[in-house]
């Protein structure tokens, strides 16, 4: 981006709850279900029904609330918010507005290395709508599973400055959504979508520029796309002399671009009005209370814990609490005695390329994490070489045996016996005199030939160490 220009970006994920049944009704969540099969007079808008609030959804809702900062409101209600489209029976979407159910907060992101807070606005609950379905026909379909689903609105402030702080910040809460169980992040099933509200300013100005608000994002990478695409044409609008004008514009992923779709509505065209069919809801502060205590450790503590408990780098500490289940794995190998360092190496080497190319989460891992402690093990007694531990590895992931089962199995023990280790390097030595000559002259690089050459003899299983030091004593 030009320095002559700043962004200011605003984000509002939809972030679907992960909630057995419907928000207003019983009907369950289940995606990919036939079409229309998940429905009921409520969800479908049937004159007459009344709404009755999920209990869980609200409970999902101050959780995320509690573990993002936000103030709990005592009292908040439900609005209709006025508006017809096909996938919408009632005419009218239940969300909320003037009295949302959390409010304030903030989100930690690293960028560049450094802490950046970003503020959120509020958090409210509201309901989805059907699905409306054009391809592939000359006739348009509804799909109405979808009308009724839970979702949250997490609103930030214009606090985001980059496309890059934007993704890194949804990721943030993705991680943390999935950390409390409240979302399952798929953006693929459009569970975690979000509009970005992006607008530009010359740098130094105070007053925010005319903004436009992008649709439908429902990728880490698009964020990026959309916002860079979406800067760049305000750039050049207000170059050419031009006036960037409030709007809706859709993302349109295949082309790259931003296409304009609307000409940007306002809160007062919905016509807002408090649902009469909702009570008010009044949360109770021990609720409240009793949900903060039950709250799992948070990614950034975790992350601090890493660092300080277990001396783990910013980075390794990061990458392995960014999912709970790959966190929760790492303290179970630990826990049976691996040192955290090597844990943490062999989980983000050798395990995640394992699982990576077997299509596989840490969850369906073939390897149990008392058996990777049981191979570090291994290593750290001196049994078998880190060389030797890889092909164990594999063993292991292939079979799910222990790792000493294998060395036993297959013999792979280390030799430590100088007295073995030195009569295969004198054979060695006497086989290769002129790179003995050009070593004993100085080339270092002949070290490592003849260590290879040995452990090419030993099938691998000399110790290294040893094989090293006999090297050294046979050159002085
Ligand atoms: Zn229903």
């Amino acid at each position: 981006m030009s320095t002559k220009y700043e962004a200011v970006i605003g984000l509002e994920v939809h972030a679907q709850m992960k909630t057995a049944t419907k928000i207003f009704c019983g009907c369950p969540t289940t995606f990919g279900a036939e079409p229309n099969s998940q429905t009921c007079p409520v969800c479908c808008g049937m004159p007459g029904v009344l709404p009755v609030l999920n209990r869980k959804a609200l409970e999902f809702a101050v959780k995320t609330g509690l573990a993002l900062n936000c103030r709990i409101s005592p009292y908040s209600r439900f609005a209709r918010k006025n508006y017809f489209y096909p996938d919408l029976p009632k005419a009218y979407q239940i969300s909320q507005y003037e009295l949302p159910i959390c409010e304030g907060g903030w989100v930690d992101i690293m960028v560049d290395g450094q802490t950046k807070r970003i503020g959120l606005t509020r958090i409210h609950m509201e309901e989805d709508a059907g699905k409306n379905i054009h391809e592939g026909t000359a006739y348009s379909f509804v799909d109405l599973n979808r009308a009724g689903t839970p979702l949250m609105e997490i609103v930030s402030e214009p606090d985001l400055r980059s496309p890059q702080e934007a993704a890194a910040y949804m990721r943030k809460l993705r991680t943390i959504l999935r950390y409390l169980g409240v979302c399952d992040g798929n953006m693929e099933e459009g569970s975690l979508r979000c509009d970005a509200n992006v607008s530009v300013r010359p740098a130094g100005q105070k007053e925010f520029g005319t903004r436009a608000e992008l649709k439908n994002i429902n990728s880490f990478r698009f964020v990026e796309k959309a916002i860079e695409y979406e800067i760049a044409r305000q750039i050049r609008v207000l170059e050419e002399g031009g006036k960037v004008i409030q709007e809706t514009r859709l993302w349109d992923s295949a082309a790259g671009v931003t296409q304009s779709m609307r000409s940007k509505e306002e809160a007062h065209d919905y016509r807002y009005f408090p649902d009469p069919d909702l009570t008010p809801i009044i949360v109770d502060r021990s609720w409240v209370d009793t949900l903060k205590a039950s709250l799992p450790e948070l990614p950034d503590a975790k992350q601090e814990r890493y660092k300080t408990v277990f001396g783990l780098p910013e980075a390794d500490a990061e990458q392995l609490t960014a999912e709970l289940p790959v966190a929760t794995w790492f303290e179970q190998v630990v826990g049976a005695g691996a040192q955290p360092k090597a844990a943490a190496n062999w989980m983000m080497t050798e395990l995640m390329k394992y699982l990576n190319d077997d299509n596989r989460t840490i969850d369906d891992c073939p390897i149990q994490p008392a058996q990777l402690a049981g191979l570090l093990t291994l290593i750290d007694k001196g049994t078998i070489s880190g060389k030797i531990a890889k092909t164990v590895f594999e063993e292991m992931y292939a079979t799910g045996k222990d790792a000493a089962a294998i060395v036993k199995e297959k013999g792979l023990v280390q030799i430590s016996d100088s007295g073995a280790i030195e009569q295969a390097l004198d054979e060695i030595l006497a086989r290769h005199p002129a790179e003995l000559e050009r070593l004993k002259a100085g080339d270092e690089k002949l070290v490592g030939f003849f260590v290879g050459q040995l452990m090419k003899a030993m099938r691998g299983k000399a110790n290294p160490q040893i094989a090293n030091e006999l090297l050294r004593k046979k050159l002085n």
